[in-house]
């Protein structure tokens, strides 16, 4: 077993060292901690180093020059170093006071303490860049050598203390590809029916976490499921069988993870499988489930249903929901009408996500789906012609009802959609000569009244 401090040399940008010197010239003791000093030992560079710090935050603040209050009553400083970079510089903590959402803490004298409330034994780590100096009384460093997620002290009472360290074990174990130690295992599954004590934003930001990061999210995203955490914080996925879960992990870690919220798309675009189950979360979306009559549409409602709880905003909503519509499958579009039609209803710029989608898919099971590639050549054509998608793209405008004599009213959107419906057909009819006398006849018919 390592020792309990050791001298270790980690390499890091000199601002790291400016900042420590500068706060121990002033006489408080401070450490690189977290996530820099874990990545650092396991051989990956980072730019994103914290520190930890013996001074209190006005004090911080009085000794450089930029800094931004990120949290000054949780002991956060942010010090943008001379390279315009953010560093969050935080006083010793420690727990006082817990209640499963989250730990009320106080500020602390000794690091010691303040490694003692950290989650994992990998991320309670503290390095001494003036003296090259590790300190590591939990052995996170044996934990890391050994690719083994464990609880800082009894991981019961851990977890208790902050049913978030749920989450955040389910995407280290993933991130690192970690397993989790016997011991810290039960304890998370016997901490997992507590998740609901969470806000939804945590649960939610937890999972774009796991949909955002660069290791694999199906490596999270199982665990997610082996320890239960589906069933509580998504029983719409927790529904999927076996086979339909292996296609939805393949298809998510196919999708970019530079897009999380297309991840989303994917982890979600299966759950309209299982045409109606009596357990649905919500009472309320019985009715929409019955009246949606295909997998793509029962995909939708319960999808929105999972998203609303989580509190996604409304355009994240509207982005997930639109892409879960379309299903897993590319349509079968023949000809340009139709393809334009497609195009029209769905929003070109949804495109570029749905060619992801139908890739992803394409890749999680080779052989299995059909090229999506020449659907998706042939649609970005579409886009790139510039042929009139929207009302908003015709020769012709509400303006020219309005010149026309007509009172402007929900008609002129009826008027304007059948034109854009002919133009979809023929592109060649978006200019005035031909739009304005089919505007003028179309808008006399059954006109009476509206003038
Ligand atoms: P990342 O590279 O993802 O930022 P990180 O280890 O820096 O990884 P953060 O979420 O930024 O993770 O948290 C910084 C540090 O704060 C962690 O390493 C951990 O020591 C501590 N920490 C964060 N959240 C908790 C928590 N809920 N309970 C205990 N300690 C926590
Ligand atoms: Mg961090």
């Amino acid at each position: 077993m390592t020792a309990e401090r050791e001298p270790v040399a980690l390499v890091a940008p000199d601002e790291v060292r400016w900042i420590v010197r500068t706060l121990e010239d002033a006489g408080y003791e401070t450490w690189a901690v977290g996530g820099a000093v874990r990545d650092g030992l396991r051989g990956a560079g980072s730019t994103d180093w914290d520190f930890a710090t013996r001074a209190r935050p006005g004090q911080v603040r009085r000794l450089f020059h930029r800094t931004v209050p990120l949290g000054v009553e949780h002991g956060t400083v942010g010090v943008l170093d001379r390279e315009g970079v953010l560093h969050e510089v935080t006083t010793f903590r420690k727990d006082v006071e817990t209640d499963g959402r989250h730990a009320v803490v106080a500020f602390a004298d000794r690091i010691e303490d303040d490694l003692a409330r950290r989650d994992f034994t990998i991320n309670a780590l503290a390095w001494h860049p003036l003296r090259d100096d590790l300190l590591d009384p939990f052995h996170g460093r044996d934990d890391l050598a050994a690719r083994v997620l464990r609880t800082v002290g009894a991981p019961e009472e851990r977890f208790r203390e902050d049913y978030l360290r749920v989450l955040r074990a389910l995407r280290f174990a993933g991130r690192f590809d970690l397993t989790i130690d016997p011991a810290t295992w039960s304890a998370l599954r016997e901490a997992v029916p507590h998740l609901p004590v969470l806000s939804p934003e945590r649960i939610r930001e937890e999972l774009l976490k796991v949909l955002g990061g660069e290791a694999p999210a199906s490596r999270a995203l199982t665990l997610y499921r082996t320890s239960g955490a589906t069933a509580v914080v998504a029983p719409e996925l927790h529904a999927l069988d076996d086979e339909a879960w292996a296609r939805t992990l393949a298809e998510v870690d196919a999708v970019s993870n530079r897009r999380p919220w297309l991840r989303m798309a994917a982890l979600l675009g299966r759950v309209g499988g299982p045409p109606l189950r009596l357990d649905e979360p919500d009472p309320g979306q019985v009715a929409d489930l019955r009246a949606a009559d295909d997998t793509a549409a029962r995909a939708v409602v319960r999808a929105v249903a999972l998203l609303s709880r989580l509190r996604v905003s409304n355009r994240q909503l509207d982005d997930v929901a639109g892409w879960v519509a379309q299903g897993v499958e590319p349509p079968r579009l023949d000809d340009g009408p139709a393809r334009r039609r497609w195009l029209a209803r769905v929003g070109p710029e949804r495109l570029d996500g749905y060619a992801d989608l139908w890739r992803a898919r394409a890749a999680a099971a080779p052989g299995a789906a059909a090229d999506p590639g020449p659907i998706i050549a042939a649609l970005q054509a579409e886009v790139r012609s510039g042929a009139p998608l929207a009302v908003g793209d015709l020769a012709v405008s509400g303006r020219d009802l309005i010149a026309l004599g007509h009172r402007p009213g929900p008609r002129f959107g009826e008027i304007l959609d059948d034109l854009l419906d002919r133009v979809l057909d023929d592109p060649a009819l978006n200019t005035r000569d031909t739009l304005l006398p089919l505007l003028e006849a179309r808008a006399a018919t059954g006109d009476e009244g509206a003038r």
